[in-house]
């Protein structure tokens, strides 16, 4: 299981966008990437097909997740994601999987 999801944001640590910030559009669970609209872009040439238009478009390209960092929305820290469980551990009871931050210890997600 991929620890960053659609919406996070995110910062990236190496590469020619290193420092810049951004919000995952799409995670690549299979390449273990994600992309990050405006960063780590590149220009593509597209030939005009039916209703595309043709022209060079800039496409982001993925981003593999060891080149970026999460940014916790709690502390506004660089951070690792942790987990915890949360809700009744009894029978019947339903425990969820929450993310933290390793940093502050507040849960990642909101609701
Ligand atoms: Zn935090």
């Amino acid at each position: 299981m991929l620890k960053l999801k659609k919406g996070d944001t995110v910062k990236i640590t190496i590469g020619k966008d290193k420092g810049r910030t951004g919000v995952i559009e799409k995670v690549l669970p299979k390449e273990a990437k994600i992309i990050v609209p405006g960063v780590n872009m590149y220009k593509k040439h597209v030939k005009s097909m039916g209703e595309t238009k043709g022209g060079i478009y800039d496409i982001p390209r993925p981003l593999s997740l060891g080149k970026i960092a999460l940014v916790c929305p709690k502390c506004k820290k660089i951070t690792r994601v942790g987990f915890k469980f949360v809700g009744k551990a009894m029978p019947a009871g339903r425990q969820e999987k929450v993310r933290i931050c390793r940093k502050c210890g507040k849960e990642i997600d909101t609701k």
